[in-house]
């Protein structure tokens, strides 16, 4: 029996943070100061993780799991994980942004990781300090190069464009993806930051994103097929691809086949959405999987249509980005 809610969507990609710890601080996902840390003893352990997937795919048929955090990199022992939840027979992807991978990728390839997204914003290291808070744009660049080396494939390298802080880098990125054999993702600045600084006016829309690039790199628009949010179009020379990720401008909510599992062990079923599910409690109560499975099925069942960003009912979840897991 799928996961299904009332809207008849069916779910089979599971997203799971696996710490709301970071060794970045980006602008637009954490304070400056940095977030109080969830202990160590709240956050679900490897073999808890494995035993919601197993539940997720044995009874649901989930058959995609990307792993995301705060910063997955950082949890100890990430390969051990990666080879657990290798074995389960799903698509196995990870989002990072990118600092450990020349270290990590080849670790990773080998425990069984399919693929990863890489987070950049800026290719200009001064401004690449200012929005991550770290200073480390060439280690991020060795990450993207070693995640292809190692076969990690597609590598897809994610970029949040905001109006007046990196809009002027749209093309650049284009154009270093092409160089790297890498696939640009342009998504929408989403009202997910820490500080609640969002507003309309600094997102970039995506058909100006891809306006901007179809001017100096002509693309052709690529049929959407699946309940992926990235729209795709390839490059007309037939050098590679971008995405546009455009949560904001055309919400891909009717589609939406996501749910979510946090460090601490909330099932959520939209990225905005305003409550938990508490599976750490019940795993950690002795719970069998057909109680666990229960509370995940009522909860798919209950899925709202959608946000609401831009309109007046939006209001912000109690979390941002980093402790849900983008
Ligand atoms: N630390 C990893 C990373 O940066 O890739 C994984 C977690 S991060 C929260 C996942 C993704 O969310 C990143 O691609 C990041 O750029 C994106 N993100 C964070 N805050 C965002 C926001 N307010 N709007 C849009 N995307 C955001
Ligand atoms: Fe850390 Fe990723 Fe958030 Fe940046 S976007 S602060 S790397 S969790």
């Amino acid at each position: 029996m799928p996961l299904v809610d009332s809207f008849g969507r069916v779910h089979r990609d599971l997203r799971i943070s696996i710490t709301d710890r970071c060794n970045f601080r980006c602008q637009y996902c954490m304070p400056a100061e940095g977030m109080v840390w969830q202990p160590r003893d709240e956050l679900l352990t490897f073999e808890e993780i494995e035993r919601v997937v197993r539940i997720a795919v044995g009874r649901f048929g989930v058959d995609s799991v990307r792993i995301t955090g705060g910063e997955p990199t950082v949890r100890a022992h990430l390969p051990l994980l990666i080879d657990r939840l290798s074995r389960l027979g799903v698509d196995l992807a990870m989002t990072t942004n990118g600092a450990t991978l020349g270290l990590l990728a080849s670790d990773l390839a080998a425990a069984g990781l399919g693929r990863v997204n890489v987070s950049l914003d800026s290719l200009r290291p001064e401004r690449f300090a200012t929005i991550t808070g770290r200073d480390g744009l060439d280690r991020v660049i060795a990450g993207i190069d070693a995640a292809v080396a190692a076969g990690l494939a597609p590598v897809k390298v994610n970029m949040v464009v905001m109006r007046g802080v990196n809009d002027d880098e749209v093309v650049d990125m284009a154009t270093f993806g092409r160089a790297h054999g890498v696939t640009i993702r342009y998504i929408e600045f989403m009202p997910l930051d820490a500080q609640g600084d969002w507003e309309r006016s600094d997102v970039v829309d995506a058909a100006a994103i891809v306006a901007a690039v179809h001017e100096v790199y002509p693309l052709v628009e690529v049929p959407r097929t699946t309940a992926a949010p990235a729209q795709q179009w390839t490059f007309a020379d037939g050098v590679g691809s971008i995405g546009v990720i455009p949560t904001v401008t055309q919400s891909f909510c009717s589609t939406c086949d996501r749910v979510r599992l946090t460090a601490d062990g909330q099932f959520r079923t939209c990225l905005f959405a305003h409550d938990d599910h508490d599976l750490r409690a019940l795993l950690r109560s002795g719970a069998d999987d057909d109680s666990v499975a229960a509370v995940m099925a009522t909860a798919v069942g209950a899925k709202w249509a959608g946000h609401q960003i831009g309109q007046v009912h939006f209001i912000r979840p109690g979390r941002s980005m980093s402790q849900i897991g983008g």
